[in-house]
């Protein structure tokens, strides 16, 4: 039988390592969905979209070939022919990607492509709406949550690490603003299925994460 997990939460919550790890341990291959929402941002940057402008936005997303690769098992986003993976981890594409995923022709052509991925490979998919509405019979599907006080020490930690200098309570605004924004907007909003396990991480390692989801497979 097909291993098909999935695992969403809010921003920060360490979706993407837990992600990646029980990724390794099974076999699967880890599908990061906030990177294809991220290329479309910065699509939509590219070309200075008027997200309100549904005429030009739906046009944009249209012409955008947004497609997945595995390098030594490293999921690389390409959009229309160009490795975009270094590219969309800016705040700029960050902000972007929070408001242009609200919109359903984004979202219907990235399901789409998502849904397509699951049905080829056993895979660890993290986001917002896996469990909810993108791979509804994922087992087991787990909400990954933690403090957005944590959440934003942790981003803090890791910006810093990289020689970014940055303000702990403005990450903290700004991962909380996202968050509302996700859990708002009218299309699949971030919500916990409610056959979903919620994980606190808090308070847990890695490793402790790690350990529970294996165990609740
Ligand atoms: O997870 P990440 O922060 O990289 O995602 C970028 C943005 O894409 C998020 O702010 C969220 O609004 C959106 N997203 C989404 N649905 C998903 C994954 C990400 O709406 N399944």
């Amino acid at each position: 039988m097909a291993t098909v997990i999935a695992i969403d939460g809010p921003a920060g919550a360490g979706k993407s390592t837990i992600a990646k790890l029980v990724a390794k341990e099974l076999n699967a291959i880890y599908i990061d969905t906030g990177a294809m929402y991220r290329a479309m941002a910065l699509y939509l940057l590219r070309n200075h979209i008027d997200i309100e402008d549904e005429k030009a936005l739906t046009e944009c997303v249209a012409s955008a070939d947004i497609s997945i690769r595995f390098v030594d098992g490293e999921q690389q986003v390409w959009l229309n022919g160009e490795n975009v993976n270094g590219l969309i981890r800016t705040e700029e594409v960050s902000s972007m990607a929070s408001v242009s995923s609200a919109k359903g022709v984004v979202r219907v052509k990235l399901v789409d492509l998502q849904r397509k991925l699951a049905e080829d490979h056993d895979v660890v998919m993290d986001g917002r709406d896996i469990g909810t509405h993108v791979l509804p019979n994922a087992k087991p599907k787990i909400f990954l949550t933690a403090s957005s006080k944590v959440r934003a020490k942790r981003r803090y930690d890791e910006l810093t690490a990289r020689g970014e200098v940055c303000d702990l309570d403005t990450i903290e605004k700004d991962i909380i603003e996202r968050d509302e924004r996700d859990k708002n907007r009218e299309i699949s909003p971030l919500r916990q299925a409610e056959d979903a396990i919620l994980v606190d991480t808090s308070d847990m390692t890695i490793d402790q994460v790690k350990e529970k989801i294996i165990s609740l497979i």
